[in-house]
């Protein structure tokens, strides 16, 4: 049986796109996904693929080189991502989702039409860089600056952990222009450029290695004024905007992992036998598998009513906060169950489940960590 999100909210038409994405992911990532994960590193070829195939471009609208579609279609495809095998690649083809939005947001027509369609279709990569090192979760306290002079912004500072940040051809920028917090923050489009743009650091990390992480830095580099997406010292409104869809995609791959981890799960505890039947015939994995099977269901379901809630244009953030919180934290718990199902098997590299556990950690973390998130919750608490 489809599961209840999957009755109540997808359309057939989205089925068919389901099938299609899958397909894609079938034939040119799953197979490769291995090798990427040991090369820390994927062909940016297979972006111009996705570019071809119309998937880089869900939720842009086809008159800037997109292939239109809904939020569903933006679910669909994070999670047919994830079922790749590696969530770490879904992160980095999935940059524009989080790079792109403030151009369609705010963006000029010029700039909507210039950029826009050389990221759809895999020619430019693009990223978004908001975390300093100094500053993530306090957003407004951002410190790289951009001075005006003329008609091009002087730019200098550091930005760190920004996915996709060491190939990107447009960053999508968080700087200081005005005065301190948040009401001093623009966008800029960073199209990098050497000497004054470096990349410092390819960072290591315990999950996602396929995904490029990296640390940039900003020296005297020239921006044109024509890059300032929406206006001068207005862009924390536009990144709060971007936030929602980046921790409901974030809610919705981790619940993802978790339906993997689950999977994996029930094929392994049906065939291992311990004391003379499957580890199916204790009662005690019967319900531990009964508990992740809820946990999915209910986290999967939550998420789907509140994009169909943002489909409607309503901007539910503080369901989105919970959404996040309770999705990734039941993914934690039911990929950490699922290692402890396989056994020692469960800590060998060669199964899914110990990738799933290593990846799993960023999610708490990314685009907004468990604690901000509840600061959002109690904000609105009576
Ligand atoms: C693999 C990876 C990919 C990433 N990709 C990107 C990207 O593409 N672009 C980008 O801009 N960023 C990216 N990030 C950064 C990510 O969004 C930040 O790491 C995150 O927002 C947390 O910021 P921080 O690391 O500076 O932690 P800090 O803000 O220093 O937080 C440290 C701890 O203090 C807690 N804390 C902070 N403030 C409060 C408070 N008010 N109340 C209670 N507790 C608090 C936090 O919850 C956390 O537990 C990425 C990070 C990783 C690891």
């Amino acid at each position: 049986m489809k599961p209840m999100a999957d009755q109540l909210f997808l359309s057939e038409e989205h089925r068919i796109f389901r099938t299609q994405v899958r397909k894609f992911v079938q034939t040119h990532l799953s197979p490769n996904v291995d090798q990427w994960e040991r090369d820390k590193t994927f062909p940016r070829e297979v972006y111009q693929k996705m570019g071809e195939s119309g998937l880089l471009g869900v939720g842009i609208p086809e008159a800037y080189g997109g292939s239109g579609g809904d939020l569903f279609h933006s679910t669909i495809l994070a999670e047919e991502l994830t079922r790749s095998g590696s969530s770490g690649l879904g992160a980095s083809l999935g940059t524009i989702s989080i790079a792109m939005p403030p151009v369609l947001i705010a963006g000029t027509e010029t700039q909507k039409t210039t950029w826009l369609p050389k990221v759809c279709s895999g020619q430019w990569i693009s990223a978004l860089a908001v975390t300093e090192p100094g500053a993530g979760s306090d957003v407004a306290s951002v410190r790289t600056r951009a001075v005006r002079d003329g008609d091009h912004y002087i730019v200098n500072g550091a930005k760190t952990f920004i996915t996709s940040g060491t190939r990107a051809d447009i960053i999508t920028t968080v700087v200081r222009t005005g005065g301190d917090g948040f009401g001093g923050i623009s966008l800029l489009a960073i199209e990098p450029d050497p000497p004054g743009f470096h990349v410092s650091r390819h960072l290591a990390k315990l999950g996602w290695p396929a995904s490029d992480t990296a640390e940039l830095a900003f020296e005297d580099l020239r921006v044109p004024v024509e890059n300032l997406i929406g206006p001068e010292n207005g862009g924390f409104g536009i990144l709060m905007q971007n936030f929602a869809t980046e921790r409901l995609t974030l809610a919705i791959t981790a619940v993802e992992m978790a339906q993997m981890a689950y999977e994996e799960s029930l094929k392994y505890t049906r065939q291992r036998q311990a004391f003379g039947r499957p580890l199916t015939g204790f009662q005690v994995t019967r319900h531990k598998l009964a508990e992740m099977a809820t946990g999915i269901d209910l986290c999967r379901t939550y998420n789907y009513a509140l994009a169909s809630q943002i489909v409607a244009g309503q901007s539910p953030i503080k369901e989105v906060a919970m959404a996040k919180n309770a999705s990734t934290d039941m993914a934690c718990r039911v990929i950490d169950q699922a290692v402890q199902l396989h056994g020692g098997f469960g800590y060998m590299r060669e199964y899914l489940v110990e990738r799933l556990y290593r990846d799993i950690r960023i999610f708490p973390i990314g685009g907004g960590t468990r604690e901000i998130m509840n600061e959002i919750i109690s904000k609105t608490l009576g």
